[in-house]
């Protein structure tokens, strides 16, 4: 199967490595990530010149781009995969974007014949170079059988979530939701341990096992306590994500109140210079209102 890859950031880059090492013959293509193509090239891809070109050499194109409008461009914009697309090409986009732009762009792919699935995933940078992605899927139940084990190289799990475009999208946005939340609350609760006197880090160990210990919680707290906030997964990444849970809440009457709080801290931080922060980075907001550095020494 030919496997055209487009999109070579910071996880498309390590998806393309694994489908090549799963020996999948891949196309790739990013017009601004030079550096990363080169990377994908070397390891054993093809070079395409376009997302049209990428299209016209593969039987299926996996898009990783940042959102809604990057989504579109390389489909329908000049070059776009939609132009280069042979009979019979599926795309399978694996960016996470609104569950109703999935829904427009997969009507606009089958009027030109080409069969669409959402397949936004979770896990971030490590998981993406170990393969252990959790992929959530939306579409045709046909499509995703006829995928799930060349999306299982890249993953742990992939889950088919309804037979709706946007179904896979709509699930992301579940699970952003709750890492945005989970994030906010280890910030506040570990600051609040620091400014009683108690080592953060003690805190960190003892809790990580009971109830309140969570993936999240065992990713992000470390990072705070070493002060890295090298990304992983960009603050202006996360504030794109929660734009897309705020509007499809609003559009369904949906309660999205811790949504809302934390995307204003996010925005705070998109404001001061730290929209590239990982986003553990929400800390610095806390910091910032309690004029206390968390830090494993000050305790
Ligand atoms: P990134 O910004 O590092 O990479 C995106 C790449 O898309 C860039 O290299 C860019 O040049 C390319 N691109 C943009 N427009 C394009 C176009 N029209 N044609 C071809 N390439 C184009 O972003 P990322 O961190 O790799 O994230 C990609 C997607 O995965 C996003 O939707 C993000 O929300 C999601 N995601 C990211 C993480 C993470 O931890 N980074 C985790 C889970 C999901």
């Amino acid at each position: 199967m030919k496997v055209g890859f487009v999109g070579l950031g910071i996880m498309g880059k390590p998806m393309a490595k694994n489908l090549l090492k799963a020996g999948y013959e891949v196309i790739a293509y990013d017009p601004f990530a030079k550096a990363n193509l080169d990377e994908v090239v070397e390891a054993g891809a093809a070079r395409g010149e376009s997302n049209a070109d990428v299209a016209s050499k593969s039987d299926v194109v996996i898009t990783m781009v940042p959102n809604s409008p990057n989504v579109k461009e390389a489909v329908f914009g000049t070059a776009g995969i939609a132009e280069g697309a042979k009979e019979g090409l599926d795309i399978i986009d694996m960016s996470s974007i609104a569950p109703l732009a999935s829904k427009a762009i997969a009507e606009e792919c089958a009027k030109k014949g080409i069969r669409m699935m959402d397949a936004p995933v979770s896990g971030g940078e490590p998981k993406a170079i170990d393969g252990t992605l959790s992929i959530m899927c939306g579409g045709p139940k046909d499509l995703f059988d006829k995928y799930e084990e060349m999306l299982g190289v890249m993953g742990a799990s992939v889950v088919h979530c309804g037979d709706v475009n946007g179904a896979g999208n709509t699930t992301k946005l579940a699970n952003q939701v709750i890492v945005a939340v989970n994030i906010a609350a280890c910030a506040e609760a570990f600051e609040l341990a620091q400014m009683a006197g108690v080592d953060p880090e003690k805190v960190f160990q003892a809790i990580r096992g009971g109830l309140a210990g969570s993936t999240v919680m065992d990713a992000k707290v470390p990072m705070m306590l070493d002060r890295n906030f090298k990304p992983g997964f960009r603050v202006d990444l996360h504030i794109k994500d929660l734009n897309n849970a705020l509007e499809t809440g609003h559009s369904l009457g949906s309660a999205m109140i811790l949504t809302s709080a934390v995307q204003e801290m996010l925005q705070w931080l998109h404001n001061n210079d730290c929209g590239s922060n990982d986003h553990s980075g929400i800390l610095k907001y806390y910091e910032r209102i309690n004029g206390t550095a968390l830090n494993r020494k000050d305790a």
